[in-house]
This record gives structure tokens, C-alpha cells and sequence, in this order.
């Protein structure tokens, strides 16, 4: 009673206000120690890659080491804080700083990812794309779990969310089957936002088969994002064909309550009856649980997350090995 008494009189700052505290004092040693642009160029006057490594990542140095280096007569090298039109750190603006919602509540992508229709993961899967919350390498490394940002599969280029989704060359192959060809140019060059924002929102369908293109192309990232898992994870990476021919294959069957929906035709409600088999033929439907069909289960799963066409196997692939393995010793025991 004591101790709740005491930390709920005035005198006692609130764990908050100490959080808060703490939050700015971090802040402004943060400003005191960072460099200026003297500390960033060689003595010649240009950019220093090896000084610029030792404060941002390699993303950031190819943007920087593209502009001009600064001229030191230009203005006066010094730090400044941003958040006070004196340019002076000042502990009200830090708190607001540090209380500014980044979030913009009003802005047009959260519509187009919530109200796509496709199923909720795969919402799921957009929005924190749009957030670059992927764990991609480069994410990995930005939060000191790895330490390479390199890409799995080309082994070119770090592994930005772009890169997994667009830009790996590997994967440029199955945008480009269904890109008509005015849409390539723009679409490689668009930054993240941009590209989703303008994908997302198109009213363009796919000839043909009538396929919103926002719908085509919300299943298609899913499924290359899954291919990318599979490969990290599993060391299995589907071919091109298969997962355009997938992700085609689940568009459709996104769109399909769509279609219905705005059809002129009514809705014929009908009860289907599974038909009696032939009396040649007896049927027994017998539930069996996932554990006590593992060989069932694993070909399943191997059929469902790399392959959408027929797969016809003349042997057992590797992964089966151990499970028929245990099989046999278990009638053989
Ligand atoms: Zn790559």
C-alpha cells in the first residue's frame, strides 16, 4: 500500500514521462554524435564510401553517392535539428516529434489492400508489404538479425521487398508473360508505394478471361512471396510457368463471387446429391487423421506449395524416403 501510495503522488514521475524523458535524452545524444558532411568525403572533396559505410547501409550510399558532393562554400557545416524553425534541439519539439502519428488513417492504399477481394492473408501479406514490414534480408539486416542483405536467388542485389517481388531477375519473367507491353516500361520504374498504389487501383481485366488485373496482380505477389519463403526455407523455388499459371488459376476463383454478383442472371439455389456409385463398386469414406497418413499429407503439401499442374512421379522423390522407411519397419515390427 505503502509503495502504490508513493507512486501515485504527484512528486513521482509516471512511467511514461520517464519513458519519454529517456526517448529525448537518447534523441539529442543521437544529434550531438552524428557526423557532418565533412566526416563523409575524402580529402579531395568527394563522397568517402568507406566513411559512408560506417553510418548507412548500401542502399542508401548508391542514393547519396549519385547527387554531387556538397561544396564546403556553399553554406556552414554544421548539425541541425529539424523540428524547430530556429533549427535549435528543443525538448517541446522532440516530444512532439516523438508523439506524431506516422499514420495516415485518411490515405487512399488502406482501401485498396482492405477491400481487394482476395482472402484476408493475402491482405494481410499487402498491407504489411506497403508497410516494408517483409522480412526480407534487407529488413533482417536493418534490424540486426542477419548479416547479409543479399538476395537468395540472384545473389545481384540486396533483397529489398521490391527486389522479392519485382525487380530479381529471375522473377521479372513472370510479370513480363502477363504485362501488355505499354505497361513494362512504367511498371519496373515505379518506387514501392507508387507501384502498389497504381496496380492496386487499376480497372484494367485481363483479356479473355475478364480478370481484374488488382486481383491478378495481389495473387500473384502472394504467390511469389511464398515462392521466395520456399526457397529460403525449404531450398525449392516453383518454376515460372507454374506459379503464373497458379496464381491465374486462384484470381479467377477470387473473382468469382464478384461475377456473380453483378450478373443480370438470378441465382438458381440447388441442392447437389452425391450420386449412388454403380453396385459393382462398394465406397467406404473413412476419416483419417493427418498423423496417421503422413505420406498423404507431405505429398499434399509439397503438390499444393510448388505445383499447380498435373505431377505424375515414377518413383518416391527423396522427401517420402523417411516416411515410407518408417512404414515398412512398422508392419515389418
Ligand atoms: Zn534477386
Amino acid at each position: 500500500m505503502i509503495l502504490r501510495r508513493n507512486l501515485s503522488h504527484p512528486s513521482v514521475p509516471s512511467l511514461r514521462s520517464m519513458i519519454t524523458s529517456y526517448a529525448i535524452l537518447m534523441i539529442y545524444q543521437r544529434m550531438m554524435s552524428a557526423c557532418t558532411f565533412a566526416d563523409l568525403l575524402s580529402a579531395n572533396g568527394d563522397w568517402d564510401i568507406g566513411k559512408l559505410s560506417t553510418t548507412f547501409t548500401a542502399e542508401a550510399i548508391s542514393h547519396i553517392i549519385s547527387v554531387k558532393s556538397p561544396d564546403p562554400n556553399d553554406t556552414e557545416d554544421v548539425i541541425i535539428w529539424r523540428w524547430s524553425k530556429r533549427h535549435n534541439f528543443e525538448v517541446s519539439s522532440a516530444y512532439s516529434h516523438i508523439f506524431a502519428s506516422p499514420w495516415d488513417d485518411k490515405d487512399q492504399i488502406w482501401d485498396l489492400i482492405w477491400k481487394n477481394m482476395v482472402p484476408q492473408r493475402v491482405c494481410l501479406f499487402l498491407w504489411l508489404t506497403c508497410r516494408q514490414r517483409l522480412m526480407t534480408n534487407s529488413e533482417r539486416c536493418r534490424r540486426g538479425l542477419g548479416t547479409s542483405a543479399v538476395c537468395p536467388r540472384c545473389h545481384m542485389a540486396d533483397e529489398s521487398v521490391l527486389h522479392t517481388l519485382r525487380d530479381c531477375v529471375e522473377l521479372k519473367a513472370a510479370w513480363m508473360q502477363l504485362l501488355a507491353p505499354g505497361m513494362r516500361e512504367v511498371f519496373f520504374q515505379l518506387d514501392l508505394h507508387s507501384w502498389l498504389r497504381c496496380n492496386l487501383s487499376s480497372h484494367v481485366a485481363l483479356p479473355g478471361d475478364d480478370i481484374p488485373w488488382r486481383i491478378l496482380f495481389a495473387s500473384l505477389l502472394w504467390q511469389l512471396w511464398k515462392n521466395q519463403n520456399d526457397l529460403v526455407f525449404n531450398n525449392l523455388s516453383a518454376p515460372t510457368k507454374s506459379l503464373v499459371n497458379k496464381s491465374l488459376a486462384l484470381a479467377r476463383y477470387y473473382n468469382e463471387p464478384l461475377k456473380q454478383s453483378s450478373s443480370l442472371v438470378h441465382r438458381v439455389e440447388q441442392n447437389h446429391v452425391w450420386p449412388r456409385p454403380p453396385k459393382c463398386w462398394v465406397t467406404k469414406i473413412i476419416w483419417t487423421p493427418r498423423d496417421a497418413n503422413k505420406l498423404a499429407d507431405r505429398l499434399a503439401k509439397c503438390v499444393n506449395s510448388h505445383l499447380f499442374d498435373v505431377l505424375t512421379l515414377d518413383e518416391p522423390p527423396d522427401y517420402l524416403q523417411p516416411i515410407l522407411a518408417a512404414d515398412i519397419s512398422a508392419l515389418h515390427s
